[in-house]
């Protein structure tokens, strides 16, 4: 009889059973390897309610030990990095190589950063000489916090709203998605060896419309902070609507690359594959449009094509694997539907999905696996879906611009607005194209070098609010001004 790996909701410092379960696969065997509780408003009132009798303790300990606490919690995770990367990659389908390079130790970071960085923080005094009175600002923690993370990067993610709740004082139910919940289960025991009290952070595991849905119309839950698709976002808004609760919403990208004539292609070519096909396009911030000035398309086009083709996709725990399997069956469908339509209707495919075969089968480790070979895609118009709607997978179109206005104009001519890439040498033109990008970030000669005390967030349909040091202690505390006459 196969062995699964059985999941269970972390309720009040203790696994607790749920009736329903679900059937969680790895991506790449496409083999169901774990049973996830499939929780709905029963579990999720409980979650609520042992968070909300731990909030007055964990509330009122003191910041230093709050946390002490915390460290311990990322010294665990790091002794148990080889452990996690493993699980993360089986879940998701990354490679375990690059689970241990990003996923994990950004997890690790996460928690240590927000449990260091406020200790540091600062609020505001000023004093009125007329009439005498000092004003000064003192935060809060806002109460029991929802918070609802992806597939894509799951402890990523994951810790990076975790760490600031915690370590401003709130309490936490958790719901992460019902594709990848068994780090997030695992991670439940370093949070109780580290000495997090019982009812401080809970996990409910399950879908997003039962599980998800009850803990963001939940009336005893003030705050939700939310990673994941733009149409979600738009439910999770309207379902909470009449409550007046406070929303971090992270949503989908399409996001530029812009390269200039001037730019140094040695190191943009590379750093571009990167950007468009890293844990296989699942990125919010990956490239899935690249602008490329007319005069150096054709040599762009041909070392990007061959970089592309030499990516070893397959088996996620080979040690020189880059690329694994796409998270689910219905995603890899979705990806190479879009592939398809796009070469239906005149684009071309230059390498990667239904050209390159062979190499999917030959590199996976099992066939039923949900690989998709990185994908680039030429002679495509700015409103065609391919270039308009977010793939979300390893595919990226590069298309010819002639000048900077326009390049800014088609760049910008898309719903959303996370982030964008800018390749030049000029260093005016650098600045002047990221002011007028519409973009929470922009990376300039690089991509993904952020530190995390910047704000992270999105513009137009890429959601609202930011999220990094100071940021996220604000979202997470509510700001009070106390007024003093003193003569
Ligand atoms: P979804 O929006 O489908 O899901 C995100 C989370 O919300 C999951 O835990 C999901 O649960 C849950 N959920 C789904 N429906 C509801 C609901 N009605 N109420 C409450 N919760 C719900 O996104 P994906 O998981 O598919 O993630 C990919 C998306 O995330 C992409 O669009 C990507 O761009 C975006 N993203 C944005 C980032 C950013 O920082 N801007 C970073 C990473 C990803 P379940 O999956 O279990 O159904």
């Amino acid at each position: 009889m196969t062995e699964f790996v059985q999941v269970k909701n972390f309720i009040n410092g203790k696994f607790t059973d749920c009736v329903g379960l679900l059937d969680s696969f790895n991506p790449a065997t496409g083999e169901v390897w774990a049973k996830i509780p499939d929780s709905g408003q029963y579990e999720v009132d409980a979650a609520v309610n042992a968070a909300a009798q731990a909030f007055p303790g964990w509330s009122q300990t003191p910041q230093a030990k709050r946390s002490a606490i915390l460290q311990k919690v990322a010294d665990i995770l790091e002794s148990r990095l080889d452990e996690f990367a493993v699980a993360e990659s089986r879940d998701q389908g990354k490679p375990v190589s690059l689970a241990k390079r990003m996923d994990i130790p950004r997890a690790v970071h996460n928690m240590r950063f927000f449990a260091t960085s406020c200790l540091n923080h600062q609020e505001k005094a000023n004093y009125m000489d007329i009439p005498g009175a000092l004003n000064y600002t003192t935060r809060l923690p806002v109460g029991v916090a929802g918070l609802i993370s992806p597939w894509n990067l799951p402890m990523y993610l994951l810790t990076f709203k975790l760490g600031p709740a915690l370590a401003s004082g709130n309490t936490v139910v958790c719901k992460p998605s019902e594709m990848t919940s068994v780090t997030a289960w695992m991670f439940c025991e370093v949070l109780s060896e580290a000495g997090v009290p019982p009812g401080v952070v809970n996990m409910v595991f399950g879908t997003g419309p039962k599980a998800g849905d009850a803990l963001v119309r939940h009336p005893s839950v003030p705050l939700i902070s939310f990673t994941g698709g733009t149409a979600t976002a738009g439910v999770i808004r309207a379902a909470t609507a009449t409550q007046c609760k406070k929303l971090s919403l992270e949503l989908g990208g399409k996001n530029a690359g812009i390269i200039f004539e001037d730019a140094d292609l040695e190191k943009c070519i590379p750093t571009t594959i990167r950007s468009s096909f890293v844990n296989q396009g699942e990125v919010c911030l990956c490239t899935s449009r690249v602008f490329v000035q007319r005069s150096i398309y054709d040599r762009f086009l041909e070392k990007f094509i061959a970089e592309a083709r030499a990516i070893k996709v397959g088996d996620p725990s080979a040690p020189d694997t880059w690329m694994g399997a796409l998270v689910s069956k219905e995603h890899a469908a979705k990806v190479t539907g879009y592939i398809q339509r796009a070469a239906e209707g005149g684009a071309t495919v230059q390498c990667g999905h239904g050209i390159d075969t062979g190499i999917d089968g030959s590199n996976a480790i099992n066939p039923k696996g949900y690989f998709v070979r990185p994908t680039i895609i030429t002679d495509v118009k700015d409103d065609d879906a391919i270039m308009q709607e977010e793939v979300f997978g390893p595919v990226v179109c590069v298309v010819p611009f002639d000048n900077e206005e326009e390049v800014v104009r088609r760049a910008n001519g898309v719903q959303y607005g996370l982030c964008a890439a800018v390749w030049t040498s000029d260093a005016s033109r650098l600045h002047r194209v990221a002011r007028k990008l519409e973009a929470g970030t922009v990376w300039a000669n690089c991509w993904l070098v952020r530190d995390l005390h910047m704000p992270f967030g999105g513009c137009k349909s890429s959601g609202v609010g930011r999220e990094g040091a100071v940021d996220s202690i604000e979202f997470y505390t509510e700001v009070k001004t106390v007024c003093v006459q003193i003569e």
